[in-house]
């Protein structure tokens, strides 16, 4: 099986999450993704989305000039915002790419509405693409769930900055009971809710492909990877224990290359 069919590149996001616990095993960690990189013209996308702390000396080492992408963003331009990275720290380092709305940061830290609206637009401000991630709880209350959020973070003035800035950025589903359970959601399901995300989105008068990408996450690995790419509406995935396994790294590399 391939994804040859797909008529854009699939996008390919290692969430590192906060892993490893020292610099010395993220850069030998990072030379995996570097040497796969390296002289070789990739049939999909890869991000590799760090912790902070090690995104300037991971740039250091970055000789296949990977793009690496943060797990958040601030809300706020500057200021007294303790603990907080802006969005001009971040595109000064170098990174191309930001997770937004993660559900374990939205657990954690109990995101409202406007805050995660503000930091979409802090990302675009400064020329970062937002992945934006909307996930849920219950199969139940799904579909609603996911068309509330999308309602109430694409504000009307949000929608216009998107319009004007002609960019396309990458909705992530992630339903929160597939994360690290190494059960991915079926590719009906899949489609099922990816399809009510476009719905929503072209109420919203945002289209697929033109103004954004989707994509899946939940427990991908080099065993699903192929088939879940060959869903109708993936264009892409979030990994997060498959990005800090070697082993799977080069699986997914080789399967996707
Ligand atoms: C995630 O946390 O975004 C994720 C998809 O994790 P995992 O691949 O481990 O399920």
């Amino acid at each position: 099986m391939n994804i040859s069919t797909k008529s854009k590149k699939l996008f390919v996001g290692f969430n590192w999450k906060m892993n490893p616990n020292t610099l010395p095993e993220a850069k030998t960690l990072f030379h995996v993704y570097n040497n796969l990189n390296l002289n070789v013209n990739l049939n999909f996308l890869p991000v590799v989305f760090l912790p902070g702390i090690y995104i300037n000396p991971i740039q250091e080492i970055n000789s296949s000039k990977i793009n690496v992408g943060s797990q958040d963003i601030s809300d706020k331009q500057s200021g007294a915002f303790t603990g907080q990275i802006s969005g001009q720290m971040l595109s000064g380092a170098d990174v191309k790419y930001t997770l937004i709305n993660h559900s374990e940061t939205n657990r954690d830290q109990k995101l409202d509405f406007e805050t995660i609206s503000n930091k979409f637009i802090q990302a675009l401000q400064n020329e970062i693409t937002p992945i934006l991630c909307i996930s849920f709880d219950k199969q139940e209350t799904a579909k609603l769930d996911l068309t509330k959020q999308l309602q109430n973070i694409f504000t009307s003035g949000l929608i216009k900055l998107i319009q004007s800035k002609n960019t396309v950025f990458y909705i992530a589903l992630e339903p929160v009971l597939n994360i690290g359970s190494g059960k991915a959601l079926e590719c009906s399901e899949i489609d099922d809710y990816l399809g009510v995300i476009q719905n929503c989105m072209s109420k919203l008068e945002l289209n697929k492909t033109e103004n954004y990408m989707t994509l899946y996450g939940g427990s991908v690995n080099a065993a699903n990877i192929l088939e879940i790419g060959n869903c109708d509406l993936v264009d892409g995935f979030l990994l997060g224990g498959a990005s800090i396994d070697p082993d799977q790294i080069n699986q997914i590399f080789n399967l996707l290359k």
